[in-house]
C-alpha cells in the first residue's frame, strides 16, 4: 500500500492490509517488517527482533519522543488459522457495513487504530511531553517464552520505566467501548492421573479400578468452594476439559485413568497457592492419584484509578457510552507487562474472534482510532 503521506493513513485501509498478511501463529508473513517501515516513517526508532531459533517468532519494539511519562501500546500480529477451508480469512471483505477477515478483531484492527492514532498525535503534538512505546509480538495466540516475554525485562530498562500500558485486545463485548478490561484471572492447567491395577472385571479384588478414584477427585475439585472474588474480579472457576481411559472393552479393569482441567483464579490467589490446594485435595482423596500443574499466568489487576478514568472518559467522549469494567474472558499478554506498570485493555468487539467469518463493523476502525486519540490526549496532555 502507499504509506505516504503517513498522516493520511486510513485505519480501514491499514486494517485491510494487515489482514492480508497470512500471519498464522507463530508465522509473521511479513507483517512486522511492514509495520516496522510504517513506524519508521512516523519517526519512531524501531527494532525488529529476529527470532532466536530459525522459524521462531519475531517481535518488534519502537519508541517516539522523550520525557518521563511513557505509554506502552501492546499487541500481537499473529492470528489463529481460518479453521474452515471454505473461508478465505486473509482476503478482507466488506459486506453490509462489516469488515470480515481473520484477526480483524483479534487484533489487527486494534493495531491499525493505534498506528493511525500515533500518526495523528505526532503530527498534532510533535513534542508532546512523554514517550510512546510500541511492543508487538508475532507469538501470542499459542504463546511461548519467545513472544512478548522475550522483550522483558529488557524493554522497560531500555526505554525507561513504563508509566502505563494500553493493550489493543478486543475488550468490547457487544458494541464498541461497552467494556474495558482492567485485568484478567490467572490460569493453571491440570493433568490428573489415577493409577490402577489391571484385572478381570469378575475378580475386582485382584485389581484396582482407577476410574472411581479419578471421579471422586473430579467431583471434589469441581464442587470445591474457592474464596469469593474480591469486588471487581470474576470468580475463580475450574472446568474439566477431558477424561480419558482408553479402554475399548467392558471386561477389563483398566490400569490408568486420566483427565485434563483448567482453573481460572482471581487476584487473591497465585498459581502456586492454587496448585498446592489442588495437590492437597488429591492427597486426601487417594494415594494413587497424581496431579501435574502448569501455570499459564498469574492474575493481574489495574489498581491505577486515574488510568481507568482516562480510559473511561476517552470512551465516553467519543462514543457516548459508559463502559463496564471487568476481568472476565481469556488472559492476555498484559499479564507479562503488569509487573512493570498498570495495564488497561480497550479494543474491538470480541464476539466473533477465533470464529469463521471474524468481523467488526467497518465504522469501528475509525471509531476506535478516535477513542485511542482521546486516550492519548487525556494521558499526555490533561492528566
Ligand atoms: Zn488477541
Amino acid at each position: 500500500m502507499d504509506v505516504s503521506p503517513l498522516s493520511a493513513l486510513s485505519p480501514e485501509e491499514l486494517t485491510r492490509t494487515l489482514i492480508s498478511f497470512k500471519s498464522i501463529t507463530p508465522q509473521d508473513a511479513g507483517c512486522l517488517p511492514f509495520l516496522q517501515d510504517i513506524l519508521k516513517g512516523l519517526g519512531f526508532a524501531v527494532i525488529l527482533h529476529e527470532p532466536k531459533n530459525p522459524g521462531g517468532p519475531k517481535n518488534l519494539s519502537a519508541v517516539y519522543g522523550t520525557g518521563q511519562k511513557t505509554l506502552v501500546f501492546l499487541g500481537h500480529t499473529d492470528v489463529v488459522p481460518e479453521g474452515d477451508t471454505t473461508w478465505e480469512g486473509f482476503t478482507p471483505r466488506e459486506e453490509n457495513g462489516f469488515l470480515f477477515g481473520r484477526g480483524v478483531a483479534d487484533m489487527k484492527g486494534g493495531i491499525a487504530a493505534f498506528i493511525v492514532t500515533a500518526a495523528h498525535f505526532i503530527q498534532e503534538y510533535p513534542s508532546f511531553p512523554g514517550k510512546l512505546v510500541v511492543l508487538l509480538t508475532g507469538d501470542e495466540e499459542v504463546g511461548t517464552p519467545e513472544g512478548i516475554q522475550a522483550l522483558l525485562p529488557w524493554a522497560p530498562e531500555y526505554y525507561g520505566p513504563f508509566t502505563a500500558c494500553l493493550v489493543g485486545e478486543p475488550s468490547s463485548i457487544n458494541t464498541l467501548g461497552d467494556h474495558i478490561a482492567i485485568g484478567h484471572r490467572g490460569s493453571l492447567n491440570l493433568h490428573i492421573k489415577a493409577q490402577g491395577i489391571q484385572g478381570h472385571v469378575a475378580n475386582p479384588e485382584q485389581a484396582r479400578n482407577p476410574i472411581p478414584i479419578l471421579l471422586k477427585y473430579l467431583q471434589k475439585i469441581t464442587t470445591y468452594v474457592w474464596e469469593p472474588d474480591p469486588g471487581d474480579f470474576a470468580p475463580s472457576h475450574l472446568e474439566i476439559t477431558s477424561i480419558d481411559v482408553g479402554n475399548p472393552v467392558s471386561n477389563i479393569i483398566p490400569e490408568q485413568a486420566q483427565a485434563y482441567a483448567n482453573i481460572r483464579f482471581h487476584i487473591q490467589h497465585s498459581a502456586q497457592t492454587v496448585a498446592q490446594r489442588l495437590q492437597d485435595l488429591a492427597t486426601e482423596t487417594s494415594e494413587h492419584l497424581s496431579v501435574e500443574t502448569t501455570a499459564n499466568g498469574e492474575a493481574f489487576l489495574c489498581r491505577d484509578v486515574s488510568l481507568i478514568q482516562i480510559a473511561e472518559s476517552a470512551v465516553q467522549e467519543v462514543l457516548q457510552v459508559t463502559p463496564t469494567r471487568g476481568t472476565g474472558g481469556g488472559t492476555t499478554d498484559g499479564r507479562f507487562i503488569s509487573p512493570y506498570c498498570p495495564v488497561i485493555e480497550i479494543g474491538m468487539v470480541s464476539r466473533t474472534i477465533h470464529h469463521k467469518n471474524e468481523c467488526i463493523p467497518l465504522a469501528d476502525c475509525s471509531r476506535l482510532t478516535q477513542v485511542y486519540e482521546a486516550f492519548l490526549r487525556n494521558f499526555f496532555l490533561r492528566a
